[in-house]
């Protein structure tokens, strides 16, 4: 599976944390994310990250246009919600779709846990039956 990965700043302790705990997990699947988020949760767990533009200058819709494109299987975008963001409209069209096109998408660690452990379990398997996987990117 392709799973993008992003933290707002005040949220990438969190991010960092919760990548390290299911490390096991993660590095079974391609993991993207947004410039700054890459790069830390790269040194902090050692796991091969690819690695957009920052999201204040465009990564958010960096991975917009991967899930648009059916090449994002899942996202985890921990927010922070008591911080004004310059990019809002990004954060707002990045969110909207993964509703468009129904991509599992976790906001806050607390349902990061269960669609990671989802994930692991099979949970998130019909990705590949109900898209198909024939012009997918799995690697860039
Ligand atoms: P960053 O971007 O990982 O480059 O900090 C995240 C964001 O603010 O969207």
């Amino acid at each position: 599976m392709n799973i993008a990965l992003i933290a707002h700043d005040k949220k990438k302790d969190d991010m960092i944390r919760f990548v390290v705990a299911y490390k096991k997990i993660f590095e079974k699947h391609s993991l993207f994310a947004t410039g700054t988020t890459g790069t830390k949760i790269q040194e902090a767990t050692g796991l091969d990250v690819h690695r957009f533009c920052s999201g204040p200058l465009g990564g958010d819709q960096e991975i917009g246009a991967y899930i648009a494109n059916n090449n994002m299987d899942m996202v985890f975008f921990f927010r922070d919600p008591l911080t004004a963001q310059p990019h809002e409209p990004d954060v707002t069209a990045l969110l909207r779709l993964c509703d468009v096109y129904s991509v599992p998408l976790a906001t806050n660690m607390g349902t990061g846990e269960v669609l990671i452990r989802g994930l692991e379990q099979g949970d998130i398997d019909w990705r590949n039956i109900v898209h198909g996987n024939t012009d997918r990117v799995t690697e860039i």
